[in-house]
C-alpha cells in the first residue's frame, strides 16, 4: 500500500497530526493508498509558503515570459507522465481509462495555452479628461489562490484553476477531493522537476472541515477558486464574504439534452448517451434531463433504450468498459436514494433502476444504466443533481415549451440542442439559460472556450483568454507631470 505526504514549500512532507485516510478503489472497493490527513496547521504552513514565494524570493522577480516558460515545462512534463497520472486516477476514482488518459493526454495544452498568455497581459495608458496627468493601469496578481476541487476529474479540474493561477503571478494552496487526492499529490511533485521556486504550488489534502475550511479563513488567502457541490459552494462563499475575498465556483448542473423532430435522431441518441453515462453520469455537465418533441418521442427512446442496454459494465482499465462504477460509497448510496425517490413520484423505469449485480462488476459501486420515463418536470428527479448513470426523459410539444422547460430549473450550467434547422439552432442558444449551448454536440470543452455557470450553477468563467482576469487586479497608476496644483481640499 503507498503511503503519501504532502506536498509543501517544495518539499514532501509529514501531517502535523501524524495521520492519514484510506483511499479506496471504488471497483475492488479494497483501500489501495493512505493520504495525509492535514488539518489547520499544515494549511498555515502551506500558505505562508505561497505568501513568501509571492512576496519575496524568485517567483516575485521573473518575468511573465519566464513564468510561462516554467508552465510549458509543466505541460511537457504531465504530456510525458500521462498514463501513470491517468492510472492513478482510474484506481482512485473508477472512471474509465479511455476517459482519464483523455483528459490527462489533453491537460498540457492547458500549460502552453496561458503560459504562453501569461505575457500578453497588457495595461493601458488612459486618455484622462483632466490636464497634467500620466495615467496607465496595471494588472497584479491577485495573492494566495486556495483551489478547492471535487473527485470526478481531480487534474484536468484543477489544471483549470492552476494554470490560469499561475499565469497570472498567483501562488496556489490546492485542497483536493479527500477520495481522490493521489493524482495531484504526485503531480505536484512535476513542480520542482520543472523548475518552479518552492512555495509556488502545495497540496494539503484532508477532509472539507479540517483543511477545506482553514484554507477558506486564512487571512493570506485572497482568492478562492472552488468546483464542487452547490451546497458547499454555498458555504464557502458566505465564509469568504466575511473577509471580503474572491471567489469563483463552479458548480452543479441539470443539463437539459433537448431532441427536436428534425434532429438526426441517430446522432442525438449517441448525443444523449454520452451526456448521461459517460464517465457514469459524475460530471457536473451531465444531460440528466432529456427532452423529447413529441412525434419523435417513441423513436427517440427506443433507439435509446437499444444502446443504452448494450452498454458494457466492468473494471474501468478494460478497453471495451464502457460504464464504470461510482466513485464514492455515499455517492453511490446516494444514486440509489433517488433511484427510489424518482419511482415513488410516478416516473416509469425504462432501463435499471437499480444497484447493478453482474458478475463483471465484482465488488464495486455499480449501478444499473437508468433510464426513467414519464418524467414531470417538477419531479425532485428532474430538478436535483444526481450525479450517477440516471436519465430522465420529458416531453415537449414545441420549440416555446422546451424553452420553459429547459430553464425551469435553478441551475444553468450547461444545455444542448439537437436540429438541422440552423434558425432554431440560434433562437435556442439565445434563449437557453446555461454558461454551454451546444448544437448537436455534447460534452465538448476546450482551454480557448469560457466555462461556468449560469443561476445557482456558479459565479466567475474558467477557460479562455479571460479566465487569467479572474486572478489579478487592477492598479491606476496616476503621475503628475508637473502641471497640476490648487486647492488640496478639493477633489483633484
Ligand atoms: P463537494 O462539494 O462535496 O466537495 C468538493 C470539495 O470541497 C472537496 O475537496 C471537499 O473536501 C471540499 N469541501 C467540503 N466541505 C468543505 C468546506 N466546508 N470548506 C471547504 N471545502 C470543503 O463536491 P464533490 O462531491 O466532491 O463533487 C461533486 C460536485 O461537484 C457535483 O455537485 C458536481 O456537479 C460538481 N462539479 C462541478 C463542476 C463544474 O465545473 N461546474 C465540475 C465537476 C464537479
Amino acid at each position: 500500500m503507498q503511503r503519501y505526504q504532502l506536498h509543501i514549500g517544495g518539499r514532501e512532507v509529514e501531517p502535523a497530526g501524524g495521520r492519514w485516510l484510506e483511499t479506496q478503489n471504488p471497483f475492488t472497493g479494497e483501500t489501495w493508498a493512505e493520504i495525509p490527513r492535514g488539518d489547520a496547521r499544515d494549511v498555515d504552513r502551506a500558505v505562508q509558503a505561497a505568501h513568501q514565494a509571492l512576496t519575496q524570493g524568485p517567483w516575485s522577480e521573473m518575468t511573465a515570459t519566464q513564468r510561462g516558460q516554467l508552465l510549458h515545462r509543466l505541460g511537457d512534463l504531465v504530456a510525458r507522465d500521462a498514463r501513470k497520472l491517468a492510472e492513478t486516477e482510474v484506481r482512485d476514482n473508477g472512471k474509465l481509462l479511455a476517459e482519464m488518459l483523455g483528459q490527462l493526454n489533453y491537460i498540457p495544452q492547458w500549460y502552453y495555452y496561458y503560459g504562453g498568455l501569461a505575457d500578453k497581459v497588457q495595461g493601458a495608458v488612459l486618455p484622462l479628461d483632466k490636464k497634467g496627468y500620466f495615467s496607465f493601469t496595471r494588472h497584479e496578481p491577485l495573492g494566495v489562490v486556495a483551489a478547492i476541487t471535487p473527485w470526478n476529474s481531480p487534474l484536468l479540474l484543477a489544471t483549470w484553476k492552476i494554470a490560469p493561477a499561475l499565469a497570472a503571478g498567483c501562488t496556489v494552496v490546492i485542497k483536493p477531493s479527500e477520495f481522490t487526492s493521489a493524482s495531484t499529490l504526485e503531480f505536484a511533485r512535476l513542480f520542482d522537476e520543472a523548475g518552479f521556486p518552492p512555495g509556488v504550488f502545495n497540496v494539503v489534502t484532508g477532509l472539507g472541515d479540517e483543511v477545506g475550511s482553514p484554507l477558506v479563513d486564512h487571512p493570506l488567502v485572497r482568492k478562492i477558486s472552488f468546483t464542487g457541490s452547490d451546497t458547499t459552494g454555498r458555504r464557502i462563499n458566505e465564509q469568504a464574504a466575511r473577509q471580503l475575498k474572491h471567489t469563483a465556483m463552479e458548480l452543479g448542473g441539470k443539463s437539459p439534452n433537448i431532441v427536436f423532430e428534425d434532429a438526426d435522431l441517430e446522432q442525438a441518441v449517441f448525443g444523449a448517451i454520452s451526456g448521461i453515462f459517460a464517465a457514469t453520469g459524475q460530471t457536473c455537465i451531465a444531460g440528466s434531463r432529456l427532452l423529447v418533441q413529441d412525434s419523435v418521442h417513441d423513436q427517440v427512446v427506443g433507439k435509446l433504450l437499444d444502446v443504452a442496454r448494450t452498454a458494457r459494465m466492468g473494471d474501468p482499465m478494460d478497453a471495451d468498459t464502457q460504464v464504470g462504477p461510482v466513485t464514492t460509497q455515499p455517492q453511490y448510496r446516494k444514486v440509489l436514494e433517488y433511484l427510489q425517490v424518482a419511482t415513488q413520484e410516478g416516473a416509469k423505469v425504462l432501463l435499471g433502476g437499480r444497484a447493478a449485480d453482474r458478475p463483471e462488476c465484482g465488488k464495486g459501486w455499480f449501478v444499473e444504466p437508468t433510464i426513467f420515463g414519464d418524467v414531470k418536470n417538477s419531479m425532485r428527479i428532474a430538478q436535483e443533481e444526481v450525479f450517477g448513470p440516471v436519465l430522465s426523459i420529458i416531453r415537449f410539444k414545441d420549440e416555446a415549451e422546451a424553452v420553459q422547460i429547459a430553464n425551469d430549473v435553478r441551475f444553468g450550467l450547461a444545455a444542448a440542442v439537437w436540429t438541422r434547422d440552423i434558425g432554431r439552432a440560434l433562437r435556442m442558444s439565445e434563449k437557453l439559460q446555461a454558461g454551454t449551448v451546444w448544437v448537436n454536440t455534447y460534452r465538448a470543452v476546450s482551454f480557448m472556450a469560457p466555462f461556468g455557470g449560469y443561476k445557482d450553477s456558479g459565479l466567475g468563467r474558467e477557460n479562455g483568454i479571460d479566465a487569467i482576469r479572474e486572478f489579478l487586479q487592477v492598479k491606476s497608476v496616476w503621475i503628475n507631470s508637473g502641471a497640476v496644483s490648487g486647492n488640496p481640499f478639493v477633489l483633484r
